[in-house]
């Protein structure tokens, strides 16, 4: 029975499983390659890592290594930091803008913060 069903789909639909190995990488690879884009890590390099790799150990090694590049260094100690800290743990240095009134974290260029909408005074004063 098992002899019969394997030799069946190699008979019949060995090129349609085949086909949709290859589709399953290629979506792989282009999800490691986008993804790794938004992070700044080397994008071209995981492409090519998790196409070539057999048995998606490519996009495995991605994960493992990608979980990593969460973490920082802190500008001020060289303490590991996640990236979505406030601020350093050891060191209290300020790692990201913070939003004074809902302490979210925001982006030195924006001139009003989208949770809150209060107005981020700095930006507003440098013009
Ligand atoms: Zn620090
Ligand atoms: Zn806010």
């Amino acid at each position: 029975m098992l002899n019969f069903y394997l030799g069946n789909i190699a008979d019949s639909n060995h090129i349609i499983i085949v086909i949709i190995f290859l589709l399953i990488k290629l979506i792989m690879g282009i999800y490691a390659y986008t993804d790794s884009r938004k992070r700044n890590m080397q994008s071209i390099m995981w492409l090519l890592l998790v196409l070539l790799i057999p048995n998606y150990i490519g996009l495995i090694i991605y994960l493992i290594i990608r979980q990593n590049d969460d973490y920082l260094n802190c500008p001020n100690c060289g303490f590991k930091v996640k990236r979505s800290y406030k601020v350093c743990p050891n060191c209290n240095q300020e790692l990201n803008k913070i939003c004074p009134s809902c302490k979210k974290i925001v982006k030195d260029s924006w001139n009003v913060c989208p949770y809150c909408t209060e107005i981020l005074k700095n930006n507003i004063e440098d013009k």
